[in-house]
């Protein structure tokens, strides 16, 4: 595989095109053609420059394959890497903004029960650029330019562990927020973690405030354990002992997704126990039914059972909300789209 000159930043960009022995001023063309989503070869450039950079650099390291759209708006779409690895990510439109789902890795390790990610396993960790480039890719889908953009919200919610491929999460978001390039505030930006406890420190202290979202599932270790290998390292003490610093130094509120299983995780016995753990705390609960994957034997509820619980939640004093399903006629879970692909 060539290297990927997404992987960069602007003064990186600019080194290279000076140890090129091309004028600097093309660094400004280079980048901003990179951050438009153009390919190399569409981007207005010396044809010299142009020549050196596609003998070294993937022309479009991460290419738009297949989309698919559901009537609320939603957009599904698989993205091949260079090296004919697939990934997949969505577009969600809001009143608010249009949110992007992107991947932070090839496949997932971590083994959550319930999730189509991590069927096959990890395959490899994606580049900084290559995690920019879906968001890039797909704002220019839209018709959007840096100035004015069409992706204005990004969750790293895609297929992968964001915190178990670290340096390129945080590198991307550097550079997804850099001045200049597509410039997305780290407010816009939901970082979803399975709660690897010491990274979580780690982000806390890099001054990227983005939103940090753990992935919490039950209302304890035990019950944790049966669906999220990760349980049986990090205990929910100290998810919330991380996730208080994470607070403490960033100022954001931080928010716990909540899968709702049949017989799992959504009695009046797991309302209870999640109102004594979370009560008083400086978060938010995001409440998804179950997308059902074929693969695994796991039930969702139903739409009421789901307000039910949710019910609980507020009246023992939690800011809860169940999320709205959309593109549910395109196959909502992570991990579907591609796991389809893969089996034919
Ligand atoms: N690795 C990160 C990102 C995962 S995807 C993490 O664990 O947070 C984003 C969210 O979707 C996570 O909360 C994940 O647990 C949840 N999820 C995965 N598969 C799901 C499914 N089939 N139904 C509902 N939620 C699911």
């Amino acid at each position: 595989m060539k290297k990927i000159l997404q992987d960069l930043n602007f003064v990186e960009i600019e080194q290279l095109v000076l140890s090129l022995n091309e004028a600097k001023f093309r660094a400004k063309q280079l980048y901003t053609g990179l951050m438009l989503g153009k390919r190399i070869s569409e981007i207005n450039l010396s044809p010299s420059l142009r020549e050196k950079l596609l003998a070294e650099y993937e022309n479009e390291p991460v290419k738009i394959i297949k989309t698919l759209a559901s009537s609320d708006g939603t957009e599904k779409y698989l993205f091949s890497l260079a090296d004919g690895n697939v990934i997949e990510g969505v577009f969600m439109k809001y009143k608010y903004g249009n949110t992007q789902c992107v991947s932070t890795q090839v496949g997932c390790r971590m083994g959550c029960m319930f999730c189509a990610s991590t069927l096959g396993g990890l395959v490899r960790n994606l580049t900084s650029g290559e995690i920019l480039c879906q968001v890039l890719a797909v704002n220019a889908l839209h018709g959007g330019t840096a100035a004015k953009r069409a992706v204005t919200n990004l969750v790293l919610m895609g297929s992968g562990e964001p915190l178990d491929n670290y340096a390129e999460t945080v590198k991307f978001l550097r550079n997804v927020t850099a001045e200049g390039g597509i410039n997305i505030s780290a407010r816009n930006i939901s970082l979803s973690t399975c709660g690897i406890v010491p990274k979580i420190y780690d982000l806390a202290d890099e001054g990227i405030p983005v939103n940090l979202t753990i992935s919490l599932h039950q209302t304890t270790d035990e019950g944790r354990a049966r669906t999220m290998p990760t349980a049986h390292k990090f205990k929910i003490a100290e998810i919330l002992k991380a996730c208080a610093y994470y607070f403490e130094k960033t100022g954001r509120r931080y928010i716990f997704e909540y899968s709702l299983i049949a017989g799992e995780n959504c009695d009046k016995k797991h309302a209870e126990e999640l109102v004594h753990l979370l009560k008083g705390l400086p978060c938010h609960i995001n409440l998804i039914r179950l997308n059902e994957v074929k693969e695994r034997k796991l039930k969702t509820v139903t739409e009421k059972e789901a307000y039910s619980f949710l019910g609980m939640l507020e009246k023992g004093g939690l800011s809860a909300t169940l999320r709205r399903q959309i593109g549910v006629d395109i196959g909502g879970a992570c991990g579907q789209l591609r796991a389809g692909y893969l089996n034919g």
